[in-house]
């Protein structure tokens, strides 16, 4: 029999949908893959070039991870977000996700979650055995969290330690935080002593560099989570980051007890060649300024196209992701038969070869009729290589149509249907 916190798991719509869309591929049916929330690009060349260096690296390395990684990791927060720490406060895991869910076995404490959120944490915490609180956010606030939402969750059983699990830019809906609004969280969570994880996996992908750690203003109860899965095109790879305040260093030593009695330290080559990942260069810095601009040209497109036909989404700040609300074409579709965000995917997959992940996988009501739509269906190399050949090239609409074809198409496609 399977145990009681395993029953509940429900199985993930990323799964069903993959499914579907192999299906129709096997079928001849063309499938735009706007479900799949991986990098286009590719690792950048230096940083594949250390791993074929590291190829025989063959020894276990410290369950914390390497030293000279968690200095080039602490090196890159100090750079990159002006967060001061060392290598003491860094623990390396095979993906950000592993790492996330070994915190929430250590910890004892309540989960809050703002609805939309990444779609592993909720079964995450079914699988630690933790309680999770979702809190609502809205459209119209650019789906974010609100301070005063935060203030009235963290009354909820308030003796009961909570972690608030924050994630900018957004995975879905491709929102970010500005400085104001984190400061306005930053409050609330160190008044309610709150352990928050930023997961600031996207973080690098903010489209105008200007991605802010709430770490710099809730310092001493903040874990970054991070690592080289989005920015660095190598999810994977498995390789995931914490940031621990030195006030939670005996969190990280629990997580290293955890790590040392499960997956004992992520692959050594990985580890020797990501040091070039987080020490960066002029050529690394200029790959994420490209992958930024061709970003933010494709979801300005997608955007564009969407809401011309009356679909509602906020902009993209950073990310892969666009959240669109289907909700205007309810009373047309009804009388489809269609009465859930699910039925929505399942017919547009069916009806346009589109997949998309329904905003119900994300913690939104069923009856919402929000989707996930990842605009990564395109050649990252091959457009990288454009930009690289010719530096002032305009990303317009002719671009997208032009070097991201499965995009424009997509989105004919679903204009057409909607
Ligand atoms: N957080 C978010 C919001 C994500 O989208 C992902 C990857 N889909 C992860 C965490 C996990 O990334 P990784 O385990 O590859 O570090």
């Amino acid at each position: 029999m399977l145990s009681q916190n395993i029953q509940q798991l429900k199985p993930s719509a990323t799964l069903a949908i993959n499914e579907r869309s192999a299906a129709l591929v096997a079928q001849g049916k063309k499938v735009y893959r706007l479900g799949f929330g991986q990098s286009p690009f590719p690792v950048p060349e230096e940083v594949v070039e250390a791993l074929r260096q590291n190829a025989g690296c063959k020894d276990y390395l410290a369950v914390k991870g390497l030293l000279e990684l968690r200095e080039a990791v602490a090196g890159f927060n100090n750079r990159k977000l002006g967060i001061d720490c060392d290598a003491n406060d860094i623990m390396i895991g095979p993906g950000s996700k592993e790492l996330i869910y070994d915190l929430l076995l250590a910890f004892d404490a309540d989960l809050l979650l703002p609805s939309p959120s990444w779609v592993s944490y909720e079964p995450q915490a079914i699988l630690a055995n933790k309680t999770v609180h979702w809190i609502d956010t809205s459209q119209e606030n650019n789906w974010q969290l609100l301070a005063e939402d935060l203030e009235k969750a963290c009354k909820i059983n308030p003796t009961r330690k909570k972690i608030l699990i924050l994630n900018y830019p957004n995975n879905p809906t491709g929102a970010s935080y500005e400085e104001e609004a984190l400061l306005a969280l930053a409050k609330v969570a160190k008044a309610n002593n709150l352990l928050v994880v930023t997961d600031e996996i996207y973080g690098e992908l903010n489209y105008q560099g200007k991605h802010i750690s709430l770490a710099k203003y809730y310092p001493e109860g903040t874990i970054i989570s991070s690592g080289l899965s989005k920015w660095c095109g190598a999810g994977g790879w498995r390789m995931g980051t914490f940031t621990f305040p030195k006030t939670y260093q005996w969190l990280l030593k629990a997580m290293a007890v955890i790590a040392s009695e499960t997956f004992t330290s992520v692959s050594a080559p990985i580890q020797w060649a990501s040091i070039k990942a987080f020490e960066g260069s002029p050529a690394i810095d200029r790959y994420v300024q490209d992958a930024r601009r061709i970003l933010l040209a494709v979801s300005i497109y997608v955007y564009k196209k969407l809401t011309t036909v009356g679909v509602s989404m906020p902009k993209a700040k950073g990310g892969f992701y666009l959240f669109p609300d289907f909700g205007q074409f309810r009373e047309r579709l009804t009388n489809e038969g269609i009465r859930t965000s699910t039925e929505l995917c399942e017919k547009i997959l069916e009806e346009t070869g589109i997949a998309l992940l329904p905003g119900v996988a994300f913690g939104r009501p069923e009856e919402e009729w929000t989707a996930r739509l990842s605009f990564v269906d395109f050649d990252g190399e091959y457009c990288l290589q454009l930009l690289k050949d010719k530096p002032e090239m305009d990303l317009d609409d002719a671009f997208i149509q032009k070097h991201c074809p499965n995009i424009a198409e997509a989105m004919e496609v679903m204009c057409k249907w909607l």
